[in-house]
């Protein structure tokens, strides 16, 4: 209860990306004082779905200090600790491994400051993740638009330059999906292997173990592979808009990329996790794009509707789509970029 007291929810939170192996380390030495958190050595149901913001008081190398001082978190510039009072009972004292500590000097040097820490579960583990933040004035956009289309993680994240109501670049970045579905194969196969050996209850045999492992392991790494793309791409995004001081256009996740996904005879699994990385996608470049102060706004931009004329249109082989009312024609991840591209001349 002391720790939902102290919660705060009054503003909004961007995370710029955490490397996994910060967490990790933070992770790593807090686990080790589970036993004594003061909630309770069997953590609680309403704590699992709950990542609780805790204020954070941070010590600089010159001394001087900012934020709360009665915060549960300190963050210790000085001696590179980490220290948590109230959450366990006795206070915590985390060393600050050499990664977090440039996280931090990185996030400072930008303008921003870390302003707290959020605590939760995961896998069953408690969980100490830091949260920078910083206020910041979007500039003005140039001439330039960058256009970011994400109908479909299948045929990948088209995105386009434009300048003067040109297309000056055009890209569809890919995930691997073959080796994605060879993973996914290979985890379900070594799934059903498992599922056997339970029904004749020798799955906690050594092999039972493993396969369970393995089958583990793969998903895991299906994750962490879309996942890393998914970061990957939004930072690149964002880098190239910044380069240009362009305006990013961003088309949403719809039930049309669902669809699609659907049509292709993906796996329900597979289509799930594609669109969930989808929405990662687009929430990571949102969150990069608001700390980078890069303008942005989403647009629904359609890539079935002609945008000459507005006529319905038709898909040929190759994904070529016609419209037959005013002949207009081009590559389907092509069309969004032609709506994008007629936006800036009618000035909307
Ligand atoms: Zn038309």
């Amino acid at each position: 209860m002391a720790l939902t007291n102290l919660a705060y929810r009054d503003y909004e939170v961007w995370v710029p990306s955490l490397p996994k192996t910060i967490q990790h380390q933070l992770y790593g030495s807090f686990k080790d004082y589970m036993g004594s958190l003061v909630f309770g050595t069997e953590p609680k149901r309403w704590f699992a779905g709950t990542w609780i913001p805790l204020k954070i008081l941070r010590v600089y190398q010159d001394g001087s200090m900012k934020g709360d001082k009665g915060a549960p978190v300190v963050l210790d510039l000085k001696n590179n600790v980490i220290e948590m009072r109230w959450v366990c009972k006795n206070k915590v004292s985390i060393p600050m491994p050499d990664q977090v500590v440039n996280w931090i000097n990185e996030r400072v040097r930008e303008g921003g400051d870390v302003r707290f820490a959020r605590i939760g579960l995961k896998d069953n583990e408690p969980y100490l993740a830091l949260i920078a933040e910083r206020e910041v004035e979007p500039y003005q956009p140039s001439e330039y638009k960058l256009v970011v289309d994400v109908n479909s993680w299948r045929y990948g994240i088209a995105w386009g330059l434009i300048h003067n109501g040109q297309l000056v670049s055009f890209k569809q970045e890919k995930p691997n999906l073959n080796e994605l579905l060879t993973l996914y194969y290979q985890a379900v196969k070594r799934g059903k292997k498992h599922g056997a050996l339970m029904r004749i209850g020798l799955h906690r045999m050594t092999q039972g173990k493993r396969l369970r492992r393995q089958a583990e392991a793969r998903m895991g790494k299906i994750y962490r592979v879309t996942r890393d793309k998914a970061y990957f791409l939004a930072s690149k995004l964002v880098r190239k808009a910044l380069r240009y001081r362009a305006l990013l256009v961003i088309d949403d996740v719809t039930e049309e990329s669902r669809r699609e996904l659907l049509e292709e005879k993906l796996p329900p699994d597979v289509v799930k996790l594609l669109m969930s990385n989808l929405k990662r996608f687009v929430h990571q470049l949102e969150t990069l794009a608001r700390w980078y102060g890069v303008p942005y706004r989403f647009k629904r931009l359609p890539s079935t509707i002609c945008p000459i004329c507005k006529h319905e249109l038709t898909q040929e082989e190759g994904r070529i789509m016609i419209c037959e009312n005013c002949g207009f024609k081009a590559p389907r991840d092509k069309v969004p970029m032609y709506w994008a591209i007629k936006e800036v001349h009618s000035g909307e």
